[in-house]
């Protein structure tokens, strides 16, 4: 197979002024305005890797009998390219996205992309967009690679025999301008996520189409965000929303942290993967097993259990402050953003932002 990892650079011909680049950068938002360029990358059988370009964002068009438009082949990544003090751009543990984008591209039965290809996609598109990315602290450029099969028909015996693979981004604002709000939470029973032997530790689109009735369901119940549960006895907590789930017991030194373990039904997080390092490292000891409703209600109500919060890259670390279910409600310790939530959300915003000692390199020069 052909690996092209000689980008064509095409310019935009009109790109956006200055003055629109600091309009919107003034007020991001998440996912809202995109950068003037974009990368893609095709791949077909027989001929692997080819066409790779950095070209305008523009719009696509596609044959209406596309193959993604009807089955679904579609994987994403999520991650973020940070101003450093120096004015140089980073990213947070690439690498780890490239890895996880080649586990969901073997999952959803997509040719996998070479870790360098991807990391070297980010690079082109930095390249030409650096303009884009905030100097601001706590914003960030979010770098969104995709890949999409492309073939038309309707035939549904096999994988795709084209793909697409592109990369966009967006300026992205701190979650939490308004100070860090912990947020509740609804325990879904009625709905799954992701059952064993399916898509769960993918990141396909599919799992966030499956999602949107079930948060739509937690903001009827008067919560900000879903709690999924284990499929089959809809005992164990997995993830919430597009997050994963830690919980605290005790407090100070001996703080230990729990987080549920990677089943094969829920997504392994970069930034979960980061904080197991990184609670060790200050000295906690971490746990990955099944945690249950009862033991987390249980151990709240005795003051055992004393935070409990999500991460991702999206919005780093979110307390979770109260959680509803079918049968009752709870809240967390005082309901208020915990000690050890707020020291790990330092440390790693630290780093991330370059402003906190780096020992295992995790900030990727792009
Ligand atoms: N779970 C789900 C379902 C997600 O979509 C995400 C976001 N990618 C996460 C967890 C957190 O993963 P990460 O730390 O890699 O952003």
């Amino acid at each position: 197979m052909t690996i092209t990892t000689q980008f064509a650079t095409v310019p935009h011909s009109s790109p956006a002024s200055q003055e629109r680049v600091a309009e919107v950068l003034a007020a991001p938002g998440f996912g809202l305005y995109f950068t003037d360029h974009m990368v893609t990358v095709k791949w077909s059988k027989g001929e692997g890797w080819h066409d790779a370009q950095v070209g305008p964002y523009a719009p696509f068009t596609l044959d209406p009998a596309t193959s993604v438009l009807h089955y679904g082949q579609a994987i994403f990544e999520g991650l973020k390219a940070y101003r450093q003090p120096s004015g140089a751009i980073a990213s947070f543990r690439p690498d780890a996205n490239a890895s996880r984008f080649r586990q969901s591209a073997e999952r959803l039965a997509m040719p996998q992309l070479p870790e360098e290809l991807f990391l070297e996609s980010l690079r082109e598109l930095i390249a030409v967009d650096k303009r884009w990315v905030p100097t601001r602290q706590g914003d960030a450029l979010y770098l969104r690679p995709f890949m999409i099969s492309t073939s038309t028909g309707l035939g549904v015996n096999s994988p795709a025999a084209d793909y697409l693979y592109t990369v966009i981004a967006s300026p992205a604002g701190s979650y939490f301008s308004g100070g860090i709000k912990p947020v509740s939470v609804w325990l879904s029973t009625e709905y799954v996520r992701a059952a064993p032997g399916g898509t769960g530790a993918a990141k396909c689109a599919g799992n966030y189409a499956a999602s949107f009735v079930a948060q739509a369901q937690a903001v009827e119940k008067g919560c900000d965000q879903v709690v999924w549960l284990d499929a089959v006895e809809r005992r164990w907590v997995e993830e919430m929303g597009g997050m994963n789930l830690f919980f605290v017991f005790g407090s100070g030194e001996n703080a230990r942290l729990v987080t549920p373990e990677l089943t094969g039904s829920l997504l392994p997080g970069v930034t979960r993967k980061s904080l197991l390092q990184l609670a060790e490292r200050l000295g906690h000891k971490v746990e990955e097993r099944r945690i249950s409703t009862e033991e987390w209600e249980k151990a709240a109500a005795s003051g055992e259990l004393t935070e409990t919060f999500a991460c991702g890259t999206a919005a780093v670390i979110t307390p979770v402050g109260h959680v509803k279910h079918a049968n009752g409600e709870f809240t967390i310790g005082d309901g208020q953003p915990g000690t050890l939530t707020m020291k790990l959300r330092e440390e790693l915003t630290g780093i991330q932002e370059g402003t906190r000692p780096d020992p295992d390199h995790w900030m990727i020069p792009l």
